[in-house]
């Protein structure tokens, strides 16, 4: 039940080292966790939102608004491959 949590716990050195993916909670659905990710919106066009990704060390664009996404990495070891991510725009911090 705590899977996506715990697949994610184990890369915490490198989450921590970057602080640039927030991951601000989990979300629950059908026995899964879905971690919750902080997404600023994009800055190159007036739509959609992004988030560094730290396994795959580059921006993952998505469209707009939030919620549940698969996930965009292109690091197949990346703990967000299997089952995606829950995306949230954090209106405070729109760069
Ligand atoms: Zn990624």
């Amino acid at each position: 039940m705590k899977n996506g949590e715990n697949k994610i716990s184990s890369w915490s050195y490198s989450l921590k080292e970057s602080k640039k993916t927030k991951i601000i909670g989990y979300e629950k659905y059908e026995n899964k966790l879905f971690p919750i990710i902080e997404c600023s919106k994009r800055e190159d066009i007036d739509f959609g939102l992004k988030f560094y990704c730290v396994f795959c060390k580059r921006y993952h664009l998505h469209g707009e608004g939030d919620g549940h996404r698969a996930a965009h990495c292109i690091n197949d070891k990346s703990p967000f491959m299997e089952d995606g991510y829950v995306l949230k725009l954090n209106e405070n911090n729109k760069k």
